[in-house]
């Protein structure tokens, strides 16, 4: 094994598809099996370089807010609080897959490892505020939709409830994550895009809102030094055409093809968007290698062998097929 501090820091962004898969109903036996195969190739890039593992909420904080909706008795928790509870159990989910993927490597005394709860700053004047447009939660009828507190808006799926999703601006415990690494521990942090809050002063607030994991993730990234930054997700890579018969998945996407397909709307602000954005903003603060996977190719795309790499310079597109 290589010496710890000379080991590249490698950040995997894993999708809230990882463990809750399209159709499934989100049971813990169905997250932990799903867990399995991107942790395993987690667990065995982990003799290579040092690890941080960011993770999706969606569908958990969704749960959430349904079984609030679904029960009278107990008072309805905020969103920053439902944040934080998927933090601990997305956490602990991991956590433990890992520990036992690590033991079967048999490097697992090798490998410390800890979950983090973790917070990310965002300002009280983002004009997401002023106009919530995330859909997340339980799906309602038009006449429901209309006697609910909060805005809500028509998705794919039905009325959904709105909330703002601003920007974040930094990760409160950066300086502890980065020390975290120093000393060899792998850490899994920022989940769902971490707890959004205000500062006043030195006080944080929580703030009803969420923040996109990608986006958070490349923040992170940015601020402990990662070198490859990996969102690993529920598709191959990225496609022109996502969807159309004349679909086309693309190997390598240079930074200036990625914010003109981005702006030729390949890339919808709900899903792919963030990803592309989170990747053109790593490169563009100094990252060396950003790239859009499977999760059930993480290794091959660390690798260069899956998934689309975002390039710095001038170059024709390349597809994979
Ligand atoms: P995650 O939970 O990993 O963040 P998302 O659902 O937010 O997953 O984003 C991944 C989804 O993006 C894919 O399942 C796919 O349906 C969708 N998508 C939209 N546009 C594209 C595109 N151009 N290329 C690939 N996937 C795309
Ligand atoms: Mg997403």
């Amino acid at each position: 094994m290589k010496d710890e501090a000379k080991k590249e820091i490698l950040l995997v962004a894993l999708g809230g598809n990882a463990l809750i898969r399209k159709g499934q109903v989100g049971t813990a036996e169905e997250q932990f099996e799903n867990l399995k195969v991107p942790i395993r190739h987690v667990a065995r890039l982990s003799k290579h370089y040092r690890i941080i593992i960011t993770h999706g909420n969606g569908p958990q904080v969704g749960n959430l807010l349904l079984q609030q909706e679904c029960c009278e008795e107990v008072p309805r928790l905020p969103l920053e609080i439902l944040v934080a509870q998927t933090q601990g159990q997305i956490g602990y989910m991991i956590e433990s897959t890992l520990d036992s993927e690590l033991m079967e490597l048999g490097i697992d005394t090798q490998k410390p490892l800890v979950s983090l709860i973790s917070y990310v700053v965002v300002d009280e004047r983002d004009p997401a505020f002023r106009n919530p447009s995330k859909p997340i939660g339980p799906v309602y009828t038009e006449e429901k939709a209309a006697t609910l507190p909060y805005p809500t808006r028509k998705t794919a799926r039905g009325y959904q409830r709105l909330v703002a999703s601003p920007r974040p601006i930094t990760i409160v415990e950066k300086r502890e994550i980065t020390k975290l690494i120093e000393v060899g521990f792998i850490i899994i942090c920022c989940g769902g895009g971490g707890i959004p809050v205000i500062r006043e002063g030195r006080t944080f607030y929580g703030v009803n809102a969420v923040i996109d994991k990608d986006l958070a993730s490349a923040r992170l990234a940015e601020e402990v030094g990662v070198d490859i930054f990996l969102i690993a997700t529920d598709v191959e890579g990225v496609a022109l055409s996502y969807g159309q018969p004349d679909q086309k998945y693309l190997r390598t996407i240079t930074l200036e093809e990625a914010a003109r397909y981005l702006k030729e709307g390949h890339f919808p602000p709900g899903s792919m968007g963030p990803k592309i954005r989170a990747a053109i903003e790593f490169l563009q603060c100094g990252g060396n290698r950003a790239v859009i996977a499977s999760i059930e190719a993480i290794e091959e795309a660390v690798a260069g062998k899956a998934g689309t790499e975002l390039i710095r310079g001038a170059h024709i597109t390349e597809s994979i097929k």
